[in-house]
Parts: structure tokens; sequence; C-alpha cells
């Protein structure tokens, strides 16, 4: 048994309560490699903004359970090093499917574990989710619940058609379950394809795709049944079309790939949504670079002259996440 609070961690409780107060959002941003991690840690330490560091059970599987505990200590040791004072780094199980997963990592040095039980059955998803939150805060680790299906693929999480969260539960499913926190369903969608061409209209001008835009009435109604409750957005990578266009102008193909506006999530950061996850993003920032490097230097073979701009389009990214959309920049000094 590892606490996280002996590698340096925190829990989410803290970072959510002064969130919802002050209008912004906690960038809970994916890695599974150093490179990832390096970047996220820098734009964190730059912009001092608290940070959720999340793995999935499959990021879990390939970069292995013990390095990945390391990493994350050393995350808040290179935070330091960058002259991060006091770093608020929280590291987070994305998507755990079962209470064996959530228990290992709790056991490993997690600060806080998702439980997904959205596709089981009402009560099901309740019973579960109270289980893993019975033995986390035990711990003092946090817990994230889900409650609506959201659309798309994310590592082994994928359902074909979302259905949006249902107010009227959220108040009992929060109240029996205990869940710290809460992932909703407003449209938003996992991977770089969120929406069908059939669901978007064109924009004349461009050519590119415009999204259906979030449930924002659920999501008030969400927030009108639980007042201050900390609220989940999954799935809101925005897919900037330059990187789509830099991997599809360097041997590539994503047709037609799209996200959430900016704009939207800029609004729900200000709300009661207090934690905001973006994957696919820094996916598209690295696979960018690194095509970019390998078609103007194809002698090119080392790793690090690839890898490394990539971490700089990523460190980029991030900081722009954090700044312009999230709003968390000077909340962690
Ligand atoms: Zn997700």
């Amino acid at each position: 048994m590892v606490s996280y609070k002996e590698l340096g961690l925190v829990n989410t409780r803290e970072m959510f309560a002064k969130a919802i107060k002050g209008g912004y959002a906690i960038p809970a941003f994916n890695f599974n490699n150093m490179e990832q991690l390096q970047a996220i840690i820098k734009a964190s330490a730059e912009t001092k903004s608290p940070v959720i560091l999340q793995v999935s059970k499959g990021a879990r599987n390939y970069a292995n359970q013990t390095l990945l505990r390391y990493m994350a200590q050393g995350a808040v040791e290179y935070a330091k090093e960058l002259g991060w004072e006091h770093p608020q780094i929280c590291l987070h199980l994305d998507h755990g499917d079962s209470f064996e997963l959530c228990k290992s990592c709790v056991d490993f040095g997690f600060s806080s574990v998702m439980i997904d039980a959205s596709s089981l059955p009402y009560e099901e998803n309740i019973a579960l989710t109270k289980k893993v939150v019975d033995y986390a805060h035990q711990y003092d680790v946090t817990v994230e619940a889900e409650l609506g299906v959201l659309a798309g693929v994310e590592d082994e999480v994928s359902s074909a058609v979302s259905h949006y969260t249902k107010p009227e539960e959220v108040v009992d499913f929060a109240t029996r379950s205990g869940c710290d926190s809460l992932a909703i369903s407003i449209g938003t969608s996992h991977g770089a394809y969120k929406f069908t061409p059939e669901q978007c209209t064109r924009d004349p001008k461009t050519g590119r795709l415009v999204p259906p835009p979030l449930a924002f009435d659920v999501l008030d109604a969400v927030m009108e049944q639980l007042p201050g409750f900390p609220i989940v957005l999954h799935g809101s990578s925005s897919v900037p079309q330059e990187y789509v266009d830099m991997i599809n102008k360097y041997g590539g193909k994503l047709p037609d790939a799209v996200g959430i506006p900016e704009e939207q999530l800029r609004k729900a950061a200000k709300s009661a949504v207090c934690k905001i996850n973006i994957d696919s993003d820094s996916r598209l920032a690295f696979t960018a670079a690194v095509r970019k490097v390998f078609a103007e230097k194809p002698a090119e073979f080392d790793p690090r002259k690839y890898c490394g701009p990539a971490r700089d389009l990523m460190t980029e990214l991030y900081k722009h996440k954090i700044i312009n959309v999230l709003g968390s920049d000077g909340k962690a000094e």
C-alpha cells in the first residue's frame, strides 16, 4: 500500500471547491509516456495551474503501474525543480470499470479514481459506485462517477449513441453513491470523430464541419438540482483543425475529424463544471509534429529529434487550454 500523500500528490476535493467558487475548471490531461508528462508538468508549472494527470486502464497497461507511480512522483519533483513551489497535482484513474481496478489504483498511490458504471442499470451503477467510494474514502481518495452515456471511442470505452444525463436522477445518485464528483453527458463525446457529418452542418466559407451545440439546458438543470456539486465533462477535446491539417498534409488521413468548439468549453468552465477532460488534442499535436519531421527530414532516426518537437507542440497546446479555455492559470501559486 502506497499513499498518494507520500508521493506529494493531492486529491480533487479542495481543487474542485476552489474551481467552482472561482468560475474556472481544472484540466484533466491523459498521459501514457514521458514526453506527454513532461509537457503537462511544464505547462502547469509555467502557468501555476492545478492539474489532474489522468491514466486510463489502457494507459496503465501500456506504461506499467509501478513505473506510472514513480512517474507521478517524479512529476511532483520536476514541478518543484521548475520553480513551482506548491504543485497541486492529482493522479487520477480515468474510466475505472471494476471495483478491483479502482482498489488497485488506490493501493498504488492514485489520489483520485473514476468508477464508470454508467453502462450498467441505474441501481447497479449506484451500488458499484458506493462500493468504490466506501473503499477509497478510507484513504482520503476522491471518487468520480458517471451518469448518462457519452458517444464515441476512448480506449476500451465506446458507445455508438449518447444518452443525456437525466437531471431528475442526480440528487438521488449523488446522495446514495456518495461520489465526490459526477461526469455527465450533455453532448460531448470521446475521440477525434465526435460527430458524424450528418450530425453537423457545414460552414459555407471554410467547408469545415460545425458540430451541434452542447446541451446547456441539461447542465443548467443538473446544477439546479445539485447546487455547488462538482461536475465533470469527458470527451472535451476541440480537435484543433491546424493539427488535423498538418497530419493530413504530411501523409496522414483524418477526414472530417471534429471536436467541441472552445467557446462552448469556456462557457462550461465558468459553471459548476470543474474538471474538463482533454486527451485527443494532445494525441493530435504529438502526431502532427512527428509527421512533420518525418516528412521534412526523412533521414532522421533519433527519436529525440521527433519526440522533442512533439513535446514542444503539446506544451504549447496545454498552456493554451489552461489560459484560454479553462482559466485555471495562477490558481496554484
Ligand atoms: Zn472519458
